[in-house]
């Protein structure tokens, strides 16, 4: 079993990704959103900068990301939800692209 983060990795996570929301009203949709607003300023391939400072920030950000799905998948994903098996999320096929799942949020 995951253990979900505790409160004060979730809201630090919610911080780098500089989501203001309180962390109960933090949605999949709102994380992935911001998410890829980082990761397409930064990204090498996006940005064409190869400096180490925005390789930095995307490391950080993916890792935030994962500690709020966990923090949401914990907090609100439905466990018996057929389409996403309780992760409150899908898998598209593109680079950085889960989809929230449709049925949870
Ligand atoms: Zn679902």
């Amino acid at each position: 079993m995951k253990t979900p983060p505790n409160r004060q990795d979730a809201q630090a996570a919610a911080d780098t990704l500089g989501i203001p929301l309180d962390l109960d009203d933090i949605t999949i949709r709102e994380v992935t959103k911001r998410f890829r607003a980082i990761a397409r300023e930064v990204h090498p391939d996006a940005s064409g900068n190869y400096d180490l400072g925005p390789a930095l920030v995307l490391s950080r950000a993916i890792d935030a990301k994962k500690v709020l799905v966990r923090w949401i998948e914990a907090t609100t994903a439905d466990p018996e939800c057929p389409l996403c098996k309780g992760s409150g999320f899908v898998r598209s096929g593109r680079l950085w692209s889960s989809a929230p799942c449709p049925r949870c949020s």
